[in-house]
């Protein structure tokens, strides 16, 4: 959901990501979670539903996916305009290890 665009090995924020990990090579394993759209998100109105509370989400397709991705190169077609919800996903950061560790496990339950 979100590509650091620079680095610093002192900030310490930074020093807590997995390198290894890059949304190049993963399945946008995140942007199947449910996404909250604040108040002054600038995000498109109709890609935004309503949870069972009434809060604004973004909008999820049949296949789990949310709305705003592109299904063929699974990248966000609305990257300016994403939540900020998305834009403090940090690529290998430890949401990210751990949303990609669950559905690892998920993939490896349905096999077995
Ligand atoms: S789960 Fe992590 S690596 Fe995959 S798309 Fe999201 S931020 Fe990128
Ligand atoms: S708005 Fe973009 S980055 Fe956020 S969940 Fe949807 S596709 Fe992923």
């Amino acid at each position: 959901m979100n590509i650091p665009i620079a680095q610093s090995s002192t900030d310490t924020h930074v020093s807590d990501i997995d390198p290894s990990i890059q949304c190049s090579r993963c399945e946008a394993t995140c942007c199947r979670l449910t996404v909250y759209v604040m108040a002054d998100d600038p995000t498109p109105e109709y890609l935004i539903d309503q949870d069972e509370h009434g809060m604004d989400v973004m909008r999820r397709l049949d296949d789990g996916w949310c709305a705003a991705l592109d299904r063929d190169t699974m990248r966000c077609t609305i990257y300016a305009l994403r939540p900020q919800v998305c834009r403090d996903f940090d690529m290998g950061g430890a949401d990210c290890r751990q949303v990609r560790a669950n559905d690892r496990n998920l993939a490896i339950a349905v096999l077995d």
